[in-house]
């Protein structure tokens, strides 16, 4: 029997694999994904509960655009799907007013209109109770913030593609691939896919896949901390946000408490180097959670400093920090979205739709000329 060939491949279908195989089989794109692992596991980066979203972007107000059009999408699969997937709680940023932190929101805020709330020393205490907050601090509160719950989002990416006809195969690893006239042949460890085009979304794995190209990325072992809550003022129910806070110990990001026993909190930019993602330590390692714990000891007097659990991710970060999404530069038909560095999650809805409009046409309208690959150049 000849082997069927699909219009568009996606190789890894984690956080924003799943979208792109959901946005291209929306278009009515025949599309294939393949993911080694099973639906919305923990192996990669895009689990452990939550991931913040927001818009007043502190990262580079270029993303604005991208993260305002996230929105809608997450808002979207939530009518498609009847589940609840973002929820706006807000946000507290906190850290020095010559900071990146708080300069970057502003700018953001100035550029985009983003609705951003200074406030006042005098209002700390009672607006968010369980922060010790350094005098001479700058405090914005993000009403529009919040977070997504993150494996539902990837199970509904995932679902919804599969019911708008995306062919998705589980638990089978893609070995690698090669060009052939204008098809790609995927090899994988069961049996070889052909498609016209190929979109790579394997996070921590896409050196091991895209070994060609010229820009390199870093997986760092990332450590994800729950600790006991000692007091009903950071629950979801009471009026809890999120918070990202700049300090001269590091920057420290958390969730309101979902359960009112125990909230979720890690140090972004913390974490350990590793040279390849399947030899990543899952378990314990000494050391693990003591940032964090210093971090509450100084910042958050309702908390345990001690975690009551862990959980091991990764970030794969590009040599300046923004996200690769672009063709690869000397193969045409393969598209790329890789490196996105600890923040990409957010954006995962507007991803797949722009890798589906370059899987697709070959071409985007989203402004994403600050993530291409000729920036390296
Ligand atoms: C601890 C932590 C906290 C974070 N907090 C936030 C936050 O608050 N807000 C935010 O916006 N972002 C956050 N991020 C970043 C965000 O989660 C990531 O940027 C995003 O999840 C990356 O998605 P991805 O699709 O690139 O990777 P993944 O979701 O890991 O997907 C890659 C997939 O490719 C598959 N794959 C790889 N190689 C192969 C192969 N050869 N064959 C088949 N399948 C393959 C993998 O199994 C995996 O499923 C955080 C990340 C971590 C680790």
């Amino acid at each position: 029997m000849p082997r069927p060939i699909f219009d568009c491949a996606v190789i890894g279908l984690g956080g924003v694999g799943s979208a792109a195989a959901y946005h291209l089989a929306r278009r009515g794109v025949n599309v294939l994904g393949l993911e080694q692992f099973t639906p919305a596991h923990d192996l990669g980066s895009s689990h452990g509960e939550t991931r913040i979203i927001r818009q007043a972007y502190f990262e580079h107000p270029n993303y604005v655009p991208l993260i305002l059009r996230a929105y809608e999408l997450f808002k979207e699969l939530e009518e498609t799907s009847g589940k609840q997937l973002l929820q706006q709680c807000g946000l507290l940023l906190a850290g020095p007013p010559e900071g990146e932190t708080i300069q970057g929101a502003r700018l953001a805020q100035h550029l985009h209109q983003i609705p951003l709330e200074s406030v006042r020393a005098a209002d700390w205490e009672d607006r968010f109770p369980g922060f010790r907050i350094p005098n001479g601090f700058d405090v914005v509160f993000e009403p529009v913030a919040g977070f997504l719950h993150v494996e539902e989002t990837v199970r509904t990416h995932l679902d919804e593609a599969q019911k708008a006809g995306a062919d998705l195969r589980f638990n089978i690893e893609v070995i690698n691939w090669r060009k052939e006239g204008d098809q790609f042949v995927i090899t994988t460890e069961f049996e070889e896919f052909i498609a016209h085009k190929l979109i790579v979304t394997a996070g921590a794995w896409t050196s091991e896949l895209l070994n060609s190209l010229n820009v390199p990325l870093q997986v760092r072992r990332v450590v994800l901390c729950w600790n006991k809550v000692q007091s009903d003022c950071y629950n979801l129910s009471q009026g809890g946000s999120c918070f990202f806070m700049e300090t001269a110990l590091g920057e420290f990001y958390g969730f309101p408490s979902l359960d009112g026993q125990k909230l979720k909190l890690a140090e972004h930019g913390g974490g350990l180097d590793i040279a390849n993602p399947d030899e990543l330590i899952r378990t314990k390692l000494a050391g693990d959670g003591d940032r964090v714990a210093q971090f509450i000891e100084s910042f958050m007097p309702q908390l345990k400093p001690q975690s009551e659990r862990q959980a091991v991710c990764m970030y794969t970060l590009s040599p300046d920090h923004h996200f690769l999404v672009d063709e690869h530069p000397d193969i045409t038909g393969i598209y790329l979205g890789a490196g996105f560095s600890g923040h990409g999650f957010k954006f995962t809805s507007v991803l797949g739709e722009i890798l589906a409009d370059l899987g697709s046409e070959g071409r985007t309208e989203h402004p994403i000329d600050f993530l291409r690959l000729s920036r390296f150049e």
